[in-house]
């Protein structure tokens, strides 16, 4: 059976396909990822998967944003996942695609507007009580003190 090989892989050093066998991810490089035969996708849905798509990318894009590191399971998902937009492009056509897409794209961008509030926003240290800024979002203590995650 094929799986989906092509979207799937060279995902370098992540792909369960060559060692280290980091990340086995479901739905990317596990016996899930079996393609389906006898069935066939409608157009919408395959917005309905792209939509989905969208999200594993800016997931894994906000995990970077707000904590300066992304799971390897998180990372497999998103180069998966823009790699399954780009196939689907081929099929709706960009702008019908860029539609689809739209109610993702704005509840994403919410979201990092919220995060570059919370870094623009000073807390007080747990540590010290002194105002700083955060660098990343779990970040408790200023730099004078001590890092405690
Ligand atoms: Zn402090």
């Amino acid at each position: 059976m094929d799986q989906v090989a092509h979207e799937a892989e060279d995902l370098g050093w992540l792909s369960a396909a060559r060692p280290p066998r980091i990340a086995l991810v479901e739905g990317v490089n596990d016996a899930s990822s079996e393609l389906v035969e006898d069935f066939q996708v409608t157009r919408y849905e395959l917005k309905v998967l792209a939509r989905q798509y969208l999200e594993d990318v800016k997931e894994s894009e906000f995990e970077y944003a707000a904590y300066q590191q992304a799971g390897s399971t998180e990372t497999t998902k998103s180069m998966f996942g823009m790699r399954r937009l780009g196939s689907i492009e081929l099929v709706l056509g960009e702008d019908v695609l860029a539609k689809a897409l739209a109610p993702v794209e704005e509840k994403w961008r919410r979201r990092f507007v919220d995060l570059k509030m919370d870094f623009a926003t000073p807390v007080k240290c747990e540590e010290c009580g002194e105002e700083f800024y955060r660098e990343v979002l779990y970040q408790v203590t200023c730099d004078g003190c001590p890092w405690t995650p």
